[in-house]
C-alpha cells in the first residue's frame, strides 16, 4: 500500500532511526520509517553504556528491556596498557545513578525499539529499501524506494532523517563522509556456545564482573568477548584492515578468527570448551565523521553521520543520543523561525563533540597500550597524533575536566604519552589550587572584589533542547569547552557583566534588588567560586 502524506521520512530502523521516529511522533509529527530488513535482523554491537539508560527511559522501552532478561553489565575488564594481567574498570566509579548497563542481543533489542515507535504511531515499513533521494534544486524533498515485489515508489516529506547506519545513504550520495586514517581496522566476529566467563585468575573479581565486556589486546590487535543472556558469547577480533584482508583471503574468515583467538592468552582459554554457533562475519571498522550533519531538507543521525572505533562500546549510545537530538532539530525546523539555523548548528556541534570525545579517548587508549610489541601497536603509537599534540588531544578529550572513568584508567593502567601525563598533572594541580583558594577566600573579600572574565569565556544565547525541541537558552563557553555548558539566564548575565570595573556587590545590585536576600547572596557567591575554580574568571588578589 503506498504510504499516505507524511511530514518526515526516517530511513533505517536501527537505534538512531527508531529513537528519532519515536521522539518525532511524540511531538505530533507524521513519520514514515523505511527499513530495508525484516526485523529481527542480525547486527553487531551488543555492549551498551549506562549513558543510554536515560534515553531508553525517555523512549519508554525500559520495562520491555528489563523483561527481556538481558545481562546487566557493570563495567569492562581489560588486558591493556602496561600490564599483561586483566584489570577492571566499573561504571560505579563515575556513574552512581546508573552504575550498570546491558549486554543486549541486538536483533531483539533493535526490534523492541522499532515496535515502540510503531506503538507511538510511526508508519513503519520493513522490507522497504530506499534507493535514491529526490531533490528540488539542492533541497532533499523525498525518497525513492523498493518494497519486495512492487515497482519503485516515491514518498515526499518536509525532512528526511538518514539513519541508514554505515550504509550512509545521504552522506555517500552527497560526498560528506570523511575517513579517519588512525582507525582503519577490520573486525571478524562470531557467536560461541559454551564459552567460559572472564578468567577466574582476575584479581579482585567482584560479583557481576562475569558479565563485563572482556577486552584483550594481543599482538595483532584486540579481541572482545561479550556474554549474552541467550547463552551465547559474542567474540570479535579487531585487526588492521590490510592484515585482516590478507589473512582472510589466504585462510578464510573462520580460520583467520581461530588464528587470532589462538594468539591471545585469556580469550583462547575462555573458548576452549565452546563451539561456534553463528558466524563468522566480517565488517569494516573504519572510523569516520561527516563534513555536515545537517543540510537542506535532511539530517544525519547515528552511524550514518559518524562512526567511532568500538573499543568503548559507544556506538549505540551515540545512535540513540543523536536520534533524539535529530528529532528535536526536525521538530524545531518544522515550526520555523529564527532558531532553525542556530538549532542545526547546535545539533551538529553536540553530536560531533560527543563523537570527538570518544575518538580521542580511543586514540589515547590505542597509543598507551604497551603490553605488546608488534606492527599493529607500533603503528598506532608512531602515527598516533598526526594532527595534534597529545596534550591538545587530552584537553579536547576531557574538555578541561579532571580525568574520570576511562580517562583515569588510561593514566593508571596504561603508559600514556609523557605530554598527556603532564597535561593531566597541570590541570589537576590548577583545579585543586583554584578550588582551595576559592573555598578559603573570606566572603567579604569576594563581595568587594572586581572579578574579570577571562579571554575566550563567553555566555552566549544559544539553542538548547527543551521539551522535544530546541528553545533559546544560554551556554557558557570557555577555550577548553567550546561546545558550551548550559547555564541559567542569571549566570549568563553575571558572566557578561564581569569586566573588572564594578565590584561584585555593585554588579549584583545593578541586576536586581539593592540589598540581595541572604539566599541570593549565597547563590551568587557560590556561582562566583565555581566560575573561578573552572578557570572562567580571574579574581584580582586571589
Ligand atoms: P544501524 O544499527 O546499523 O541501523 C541502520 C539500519 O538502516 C539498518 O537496520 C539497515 O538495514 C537500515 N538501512 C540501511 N540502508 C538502508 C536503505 N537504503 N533503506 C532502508 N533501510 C536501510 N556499539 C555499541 O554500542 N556497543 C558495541 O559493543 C559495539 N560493537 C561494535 C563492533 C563492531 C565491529 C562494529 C563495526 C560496531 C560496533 N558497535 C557497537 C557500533 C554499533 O553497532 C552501531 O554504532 C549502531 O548499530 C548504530 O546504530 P544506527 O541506528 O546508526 O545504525
Amino acid at each position: 500500500m503506498p504510504p499516505p502524506p507524511t511530514d518526515v521520512i526516517v530511513i533505517g530502523g536501527g537505534p538512531a532511526g527508531s529513537s528519532a521516529a519515536t521522539m518525532l511522533a511524540r511531538q505530533g509529527v507524521r513519520v514514515l520509517l523505511l527499513e530495508r530488513a525484516q526485523f529481527p535482523r542480525d547486527h553487531v554491537g551488543e555492549s551498551l553504556l549506562p549513558a543510554s539508560i536515560p534515553v531508553l527511559e525517555e523512549l519508554g522501552v525500559m520495562p520491555a528491556i528489563e523483561q527481556e532478561g538481558f545481562l546487566p553489565k557493570w563495567g569492562a575488564t581489560m588486558v591493556w596498557g602496561s600490564q599483561t594481567t586483566p584489570w577492571t574498570w566499573r561504571f560505579s566509579e563515575t556513574n552512581t545513578r546508573h552504575p550498570h548497563s546491558y549486554q543486549v542481543w541486538r536483533p531483539r533489542f533493535d526490534q523492541i525499539l522499532l515496535e515502540n515507535c510503531r506503538e507511538w504511531g510511526v508508519d513503519v515499513r520493513e522490507g522497504h529499501q530506499v534507493t535514491d533521494l529526490i531533490f528540488d534544486g539542492d533541497r532533499v524533498v523525498g525518497v525513492r524506494f523498493n518494497a519486495e515485489g512492487s515497482p519503485e515508489q516515491e514518498a515526499q516529506a518536509e525532512y528526511v532523517v538518514d539513519a541508514t547506519g554505515q550504509a550512509g545513504l545521504v552522506g555517500r550520495r552527497l560526498g560528506l563522509r570523511r575517513w579517519d586514517d588512525f582507525f582503519k581496522n577490520l573486525a571478524v566476529y562470531a557467536y560461541f556456545q559454551g564459552a567460559h566467563r572472564i578468567p577466574h585468575s582476575v584479581s579482585e573479581r567482584r560479583e557481576g564482573d562475569e558479565n563485563n565486556i572482556f577486552i584483550e589486546s594481543y599482538d595483532q590487535g584486540w579481541l572482545w568477548s561479550i556474554p549474552l543472556h541467550n547463552g551465547l558469547t559474542s567474540i570479535g577480533a579487531v585487526v588492521d584492515t590490510a592484515v585482516g584482508q590478507q589473512g582472510i583471503s589466504s585462510l578464510g574468515a573462520l580460520d583467520f578468527l581461530h588464528d587470532q583467538i589462538q594468539r591471545s592468552q585469556y580469550t583462547s582459554r575462555m573458548l576452549q570448551d565452546s563451539v561456534m554457533a553463528a558466524g563468522p562475519s566480517v565488517v569494516r571498522d573504519w572510523s569516520y565523521d561527516s563534513e555536515r550533519l545537517v543540510g537542506d531538507g535532511f539530517v544525519l543521525a547515528g552511524d550514518a553521520g559518524c562512526f567511532v572505533d568500538p573499543l568503548f562500546s559507544s556506538g549505540v549510545h551515540l545512535a540513540l543520543m543523536s536520534g533524539v537530538l535529530a528529532a528535536a532539530y526536525v521538530t524545531t525546523a518544522l515550526k520555523g523561525g529564527d532558531i532553525v539555523g542556530p538549532a542545526a548548528l547546535a545539533y551538529q556541534e553536540t553530536y560531533h563533540n560527543e563523537y570527538v570525545q570518544f575518538r580521542e579517548l580511543a586514540r589515547l587508549f590505542y597509543s598507551s597500550n604497551r603490553s605488546m610489541d608488534s606492527y599493529f601497536w607500533e603503528a598506532r603509537r608512531i602515527s598516533r597524533y598526526q594532527d595534534s599534540s597529545p596534550r591538545e588531544s587530552f584537553i579536547r578529550t576531557v574538555a578541561g575536566q579532571s580525568p574520570r572513568g576511562y580517562e583515569r584508567a588510561v593514566i593508571n593502567s596504561g603508559q600514556a604519552p609523557p605530554d598527556f601525563l603532564e597535561g593531566v598533572n597541570d590541570l589537576e594541580a590548577d583545579l585543586a589550587r583554584r578550588r582551595a583558594l576559592a573555598d578559603s577566600a573570606p566572603e567579604n573579600f569576594l563581595w568587594e572584589s572586581r572579578p574579570v572574565r577571562l579571554q575566550g569565556v563567553q555566555a552566549l544565547r544559544k539553542p538548547v533542547v527543551g521539551q522535544g525541541e530546541y528553545v533559546w537558552g544560554h551556554m557558557l563557553t570557555t577555550p577548553s569547552r567550546t561546545e558550551g555548558v548550559p547555564v541559567s539566564g542569571f549566570v549568563a548575565l553575571l558572566v557578561s557583566r564581569l569586566d573588572g570595573k564594578a565590584t561584585f556587590s555593585e554588579m549584583l545590585a545593578s541586576l536586581g534588588p539593592q540589598a540581595p536576600s541572604p539566599e541570593m547572596r549565597a547563590a551568587a557567591l557560590s556561582t562566583l567560586k565555581t566560575l573561578y575554580t573552572e578557570g572562567a574568571i580571574q579574581v584580582p588578589g586571589l
